[in-house]
């Protein structure tokens, strides 16, 4: 995901190379290319989201243990059960702090 002003305006996706529904990995060349098509759409690397497509918004045991950027928050998108939900997060050294989120009409 990147920034600009502190608002999130640009999603960049990228394939799960672990192609598994328990985790995830973004492939460094994937890393890479994501870092360059951020920058050089004017933004900062701000976060990184995934699904939990059965499960809560928030991190697994998996997630917090992999959460290797402190300087970035972690998006998780969850799809069910119920309606769609969106918790975003800071992990530091194995503690999670939710952060609040506000979604702005599409400018
Ligand atoms: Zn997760």
């Amino acid at each position: 995901m990147g920034a600009s002003g502190g608002i999130v305006r640009g999603v960049f996706p990228a394939d799960n190379a672990r192609h598994s529904s328990a985790s995830y990995e973004i492939a460094a060349a994937d890393q890479i290319r994501l870092r360059k098509e951020i920058a050089d759409a004017g933004y900062t690397l701000w976060g990184i989201y995934h699904s939990h497509p059965g499960g809560v918004p928030w991190p697994s045991q998996v997630d917090i243990t992999q959460a290797y950027y402190r300087d970035l928050f972690y998006v998780i998108v969850s799809c069910g059960p119920g309606k769609p939900a969106v918790g975003v997060f800071r992990i530091v050294n194995g503690q999670v702090s939710a952060r609040p989120v506000r979604i702005l009409p599409e400018a």
